[in-house]
């Protein structure tokens, strides 16, 4: 199959339409209609084989995941997800390959009512681009900038389930395999926070989507908002299977610098945390506070209100 027999097979026929995508895939350009009093966010991730993902993922992660991460992003914004553009480097035509990762694209792409407006289709490593577009109304997004001093740190689901489960492929822990499956399955099937995002937009004053770990990706709010800030170690949301797999050293290690959790971590005031938190929870959405922003700057843990250093280059434990 040749390069525009596989768009048109693979890429043309998609679930989702938006009115304002004027024109879609097909032309040089896909064409999007401007939409009044709304903002437009844009996002792009890369994946690369062997890189972000373990060269033996089933194709239909892959394409979830690839999609995943950016509205991941989308989310961090308190964005509605609205349309993507999907850059592939294939080694080779497998059609088998192709059609499970499609799966994956698309699947994800109808639950969140986004479409695939475009993108290109190229011979090389195998490598995905995806830029994903999303709205939100007018002024009205998440940014890192926006925590003040006194701001409490929350952030969605749990945390480390993910790095766990890519340390007992690298063979460093041991992981009882039931338990392996169900980590496993949330590395390589993230769930964006999309919900969540646009529920906290009206609440937090700072958002980020947590892929590379919890220290370095507070680091960026701290740095962006002129705040340092102080993490309870006790409060940190970990699973059952983390708790059950690991010293809780090692575990909070984990919840602390592991990547590709895809939560988001948020700040609220004093004055918005029982609104947030109330909207979060008729919404069945399961949020931990973690600790609060101060006017240091830096980043510090504590653990049953004392002061404890930590070692955030986490995986020094497995090593
Ligand atoms: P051009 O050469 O003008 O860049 P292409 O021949 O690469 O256009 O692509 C033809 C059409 O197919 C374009 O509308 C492009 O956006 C779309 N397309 C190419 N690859 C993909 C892909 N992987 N997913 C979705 N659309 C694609
Ligand atoms: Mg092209």
């Amino acid at each position: 199959m040749k390069e525009f027999d596989l768009i048109k097979h693979f890429f043309t026929k998609q679930p989702v339409k938006h009115k304002e995508v004027v024109l879609g895939i097909g032309d040089d350009c896909a064409v999007i209609a401007p939409i009044e009093n709304q903002n437009i966010v844009v996002t792009t991730d890369t994946l690369v084989a062997g890189v972000h993902f373990p060269l033996d993922t089933s194709p239909r992660a892959i394409g979830h995941k690839s999609v995943a991460v950016n509205l991941s992003d989308i989310a961090a914004m308190g964005a509605a997800p609205s349309w993507i553009s999907l850059a592939l480097t294939l080694p080779e035509v497998d059609e088998i390959w192709l059609k499970e990762f499609c799966a994956g694209v698309f699947d994800l792409c109808e639950f969140y009512n986004v479409e695939l407006i475009g993108g290109d289709t190229t011979q090389g490593p195998l490598s995905i681009t995806i830029t994903a577009q999303g709205v939100t109304p007018k002024d009205s997004y998440l940014t890192r900038s926006g925590a003040s001093k006194g701001d409490w740190l929350y952030v969605t689901g749990e945390l480390g389930d993910a790095a766990l489960a890519l340390q007992h492929i690298f063979g460093n822990v041991e992981v009882e395999s039931n338990n392996f499956t169900t980590i496993k399955n949330k590395l390589d099937f993230p769930k964006p926070r999309v919900l969540a995002g646009q529920i906290i937009r009206e609440y937090a004053s700072s958002a980020i989507d947590l892929s590379d770990g919890l220290v370095a990706d507070l680091g960026h709010i701290c740095q962006a908002s002129n705040v340092g800030a102080n993490i309870a170690l006790d409060a940190l949301p970990l699973s059952v299977i983390l708790r059950d797999s690991l010293l809780i050293e090692d575990a909070m290690n984990l919840a602390l610098s592991g990547g590709d959790d895809y939560e988001l971590l948020f700040t609220v005031s004093e004055d918005n945390k029982i609104g947030l938190e109330t909207a979060l929870s008729h919404a069945g959405i399961s949020v931990t506070c973690i600790g609060q922003t101060n006017a240091s700057q830096t980043i510090s843990t504590t653990l049953n209100n004392k002061s404890v250093t930590i070692k955030t280059t986490g995986f020094e434990h497995f090593a």
